[in-house]
């Protein structure tokens, strides 16, 4: 069998749902698992309504739940067979109607908000299933919450995949057996007890994942609005290539420095197998796109030795320094203890033997992390700052690289660089602001364009 997972763009109107049920329909015989995100924006549209509730904005809450109606409406009359789920969805929409506007400021619990995001999965996949059988092709739904098992921390679940491994064989095998195409939701799972949980943003390519993993797929396709893992954001650099391949490792690092086309735990559940992940264009469904396994062939992209640039922005830099009297060993522990007690993920690391630098991207907790720091050594916190990561497998026995990466980047400032343990990344820190112009200057200089 194989997955396929669709974002948000690749469902985002009736013409592109059209397009996924002829990609699905040339893939029959490879037995289709299909995982599909909202429809794009819906999620934003969601967390926007959540916010407006709060803030007991009633005409706003008002406008943005007509706003999803439309949105699905939209793309419901465009496709054939989608009547009954259009029912459906605007029932559910009435009834979130009545139950926002009989209270005056309604804050959802974290796992009220994960109930009300899941929503946009469970529409697009409605709407999706329905246009599957409208266009002659047998399709089920089958509800994510009912195989993908995750512990309870709302809007960053981690999945069960003990259970998942039982259940996904269990609840949808026996329908691929049959021939049916089975369509369930990226980015939401279930507690133990039944509450709806969501697995955080760009989720939906680690759903594909977790799935192709506990049915033993033999690729999981990420279709989405460009054509592959490219040498960088193409939004940020217009003349940015296609990868044909990359590793899993590669693939992972840019993920994490800001490759958004791919969810940065997506390969996880998939080393172990080996099975491949293709990332292809929905758009431009004959493009082969990007292959990404254990193994990549090095490339010649000019003569570059790196495979591509990554950027994210948003990101606070923390300096700390030790006071004299602690030990590098006593310091090193006490700072890491605060990033662990208030569950903040650290990106880039680079130490000193008396001070340590570091960047974190959830600011949520920065309040708490700062007391907290300020009672192990000296606190700088930089804002508005962002990560850069030069990534490639032929970084590890290519010498002088470091000097060619910081040549391109100045005039720049280079805050925080750090060498990745594999070694097949350099990764440092600019301001924000110079951020886009740094990152085309380095494709310029290992792309040439
Ligand atoms: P989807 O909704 O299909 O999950 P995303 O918006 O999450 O799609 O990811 C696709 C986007 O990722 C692209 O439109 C592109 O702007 C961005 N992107 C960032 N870095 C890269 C990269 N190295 N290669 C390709 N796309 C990238
Ligand atoms: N719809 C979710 C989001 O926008 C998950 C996803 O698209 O992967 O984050
Ligand atoms: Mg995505």
């Amino acid at each position: 069998m194989i997955v396929a997972k669709f974002g948000g763009t690749s469902v985002g109107d009736a013409p592109a749902i059209l397009r996924l049920t002829t990609i699905i329909a040339e893939r029959i015989a490879r037995r289709p698992l299909v995982v599909v995100s909202a429809l794009s924006g819906v999620t934003d549209g969601l967390l926007d309504l959540a916010g407006r509730a709060a803030r007991g904005d009633q005409p706003g809450g008002a406008e943005r739940l007509a706003w999803l109606e439309a949105r699905h409406r939209d793309v419901a009359l465009g496709l054939p067979g989608t009547a009954e789920a259009m029912g459906t969805i605007a029932g559910e929409l009435d009834a979130l109607r009545q139950s926002l506007a009989g209270q005056p400021r309604p804050v959802l619990t974290p796992g009220e908000l994960d109930e009300l995001l899941a929503r946009g999965e469970r529409w697009s996949s409605r709407l999706v299933t329905a246009a599957l059988s409208g266009a002659g092709i047998p399709a089920i739904l089958a509800d994510a919450g009912g195989f993908l098992r995750t512990d309870a921390r709302f809007g960053k679940a981690r999945p069960d995949r003990l259970a998942l491994a039982e259940r996904a064989p269990a609840e949808i095998g026996p329908a691929l057996d049959r021939g049916q195409v089975v369509v369930t939701q990226g980015f939401i799972g279930a507690t133990a007890d039944g509450a709806t949980t969501t697995l955080g943003r760009g989720g939906s390519d680690y759903s594909a994942a977790l799935l192709g993993a506990a049915l033993g797929a033999e690729c999981v396709e990420i279709w989405t609005d460009v054509s592959g893992l490219m040498t960088a954001d193409p939004r940020i650099v217009p003349a940015a290539r296609t990868l044909a391949e990359a590793s899993y490792e590669e693939a992972a690092e840019l993920a994490t420095f800001g490759a958004k086309v791919l969810h940065p735990a997506t390969q996880a559940p998939l080393v172990e197998r080996g099975i491949p992940i293709r990332i292809l264009n929905s758009r431009e469904p004959a493009h082969p796109g990007t292959l990404i396994g254990p193994e990549a062939r090095l490339e010649r992209l000019g003569d570059s030795p790196i495979r591509s640039i990554s950027y994210k922005k948003g990101i606070t830099a923390l300096s700390i320094r030790a006071p004299r009297m602690l030990g590098a060993f006593g310091f090193l522990r006490a700072l890491f203890e605060v990033f662990e007690r208030h569950e903040v993920v650290v990106d880039v690391v680079a130490t000193s033997e008396v001070s340590v630098s570091l960047t974190i991207e959830d600011p949520s907790r920065l309040m708490d992390v700062r007391r907290d720091l300020e009672a192990v050594g000296e606190l700088r916190i930089d804002e508005e700052r962002a990560i850069i990561a030069v990534v490639g497998i032929g970084l590890r026995d290519t010498p002088g690289v470091a000097a060619r990466v910081f040549r391109a980047t100045e005039p720049a400032n280079v805050e925080i660089i750090s060498q990745g343990a594999s070694a097949i990344n350099i990764t440092f820190v600019t301001r924000e602001a110079e951020g886009p112009d740094v990152v085309r200057r380095l494709h310029r200089e290992f792309f040439g364009t």
